[in-house]
Order: structure tokens, then C-alpha cells, then sequence
């Protein structure tokens, strides 16, 4: 089976979102000569619904609109702006057809980053040290990495965040009984720094833990026994 690149299945990030969400938003202002407020939204039920008020509307949109074709664009001006119901057999329509490619974007997404292993449940860790340390604002998908073809290894990365898609890998050679759950903490946490402290420099000079991280990552409260803990199980760790 050929597989689809990965870039045109997985979720959009932020950012993206964002760009499509106001240039969509200005669009439908400009159809519908009134400011638009749009909410994008992955609701699993809602796709559109919307509150007229005199000099506003407020319109939620599912993500899959930020992609829609001129003619859906207009339908959603009609339905939701104009109060054309007539509009709305074009959106069922629009939203039938997306089905498919909305549910292998979650299937994907699910299949590929997987927090749930046999010891520790990533996700768990991860809202946690969000919520402990990072006041709920770091936003990344976690799950763990595949284990990769036994060989021996020299080193071993524990841990890898993608600033690009948001998502933090943690090795699975750590979802074992042996490894103490605050050492998973800590590669964890090391990774949601990554995103609040984003590399600085470039090309072969780039340095990936500037010093705000360092300063900040001794701040885990089990920093100087994670780092023994490691100095003390490379060995383990390197096996697999
Ligand atoms: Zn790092």
C-alpha cells in the first residue's frame, strides 16, 4: 500500500489553523458585509451552527471548512448570514463528503502516537507536569516512539519534540517496570521545554538547550536523581 504523505493527513497545527481560520473569517465578512467572529472547532457532531446578532455573527465552523471550495464558502455565507435554508443541503453535502477524510485523519493521528504504554501512560505524565509546571500552556501531543530494529547503540535518544507538528516522542525503551516513573517525568518535561524554549542560532551553530532551558530544567524537583538515575542505567538503556 503507498502511503500518503504524512504532511496531507496529519491534524493542522495552530498556526496553521489560525491563517486559514482569518482568512476564511475574512472572506465570509466580505460576502456577507458584516464582521464575521469564526470558531474552529473539531466537535464530532456540531459542523456549523452560528448566532446572528445585529452588528456580529458568530459563526463555529468544523476545521474542515478552512478548506472548502468557493461555492461551500458561499453556502455557508447563505445559510448562516443570509438565513437561506435552502444553503444548507450544499453544506450536508460538502460535510458528507469530507467524512471519510476526517476519520482517517483520526485514525491516523490515534495509530500513529500512541501515549498509552504497558507501564506508564504518557498522556497522564504529560498533563500532569502541563498543569504542575507549565500552568496548563504548553500544547503538544504525546505518545510513544516505535521501537526501533534491535542493534547495539552507542547512544540513545530518550525523548524528541517536532515543532512542527507539536508532538513529543518518548523512547520505548523506557515503558519498562524498571525505570522509575519520575525519570519518565523528566524526559518528558525536558521535552515540553522544547517548546517553550525553542532552539536559538543557525545551521551548524545552533544551540538546542539555550541556557533559559538548562536554568529552567534544573528546576524539576528530581533533576539531580534523574540525572543519576541515567548516568547509573545507560548500560540498561542502551541494550533495550
Ligand atoms: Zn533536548
Amino acid at each position: 500500500m503507498e502511503e500518503a504523505p504524512r504532511i496531507l493527513t496529519r491534524p493542522p497545527t495552530r498556526e496553521e489553523l489560525w491563517t486559514r481560520a482569518e482568512s476564511l473569517a475574512w472572506r465570509l465578512s466580505a460576502e456577507l458585509g458584516m464582521p464575521v467572529r469564526l470558531s474552529v472547532t473539531d466537535n464530532r457532531s456540531t459542523m456549523v451552527s452560528f448566532r446572528r446578532g445585529s452588528t456580529v455573527l458568530a459563526l463555529r465552523l468544523h476545521h474542515m471548512f478552512l478548506d472548502a471550495p468557493e461555492p461551500v464558502v458561499r453556502a455557508v455565507a447563505d445559510y448562516a448570514g443570509r438565513g437561506h435554508r435552502t444553503a444548507g443541503a450544499i453544506l450536508d453535502e460538502y460535510i458528507r463528503g469530507q467524512q471519510p477524510r476526517i476519520r482517517q485523519m483520526r485514525r491516523e493521528s490515534d495509530a500513529d502516537l500512541n501515549p498509552r504504554g504497558r507501564c506508564f501512560d504518557l498522556q497522564e505524565l504529560y498533563d500532569a507536569t502541563n498543569r504542575e509546571f507549565f500552568q496548563d500552556l504548553i500544547q503538544a501531543r504525546i505518545g510513544w516512539g516505535r521501537m526501533p530494529p534491535r542493534r547495539r547503540r552507542k547512544s540513545i535518544r530518550l525523548g524528541v519534540y517536532d515543532h512542527q507538528t507539536r508532538e513529543i516522542r518518548i523512547h520505548p525503551t523506557l515503558d519498562s517496570p524498571e525505570v522509575p516513573s519520575f525519570f519518565v517525568e523528566f524526559i518528558v518535561f525536558h521535552e515540553m521545554l522544547h517548546q517553550l524554549f525553542p532552539s536559538t542560532g543557525r545551521g551548524g551553530r545552533r544551540v538546542h538547550h539555550p541556557r533559559a532551558f538548562r536554568e529552567r530544567e534544573r528546576t524539576f524537583p528530581h533533576y539531580a536523581a534523574a540525572l543519576r538515575w541515567e548516568r547509573e542505567n545507560l548500560g540498561m538503556l542502551l541494550r533495550g
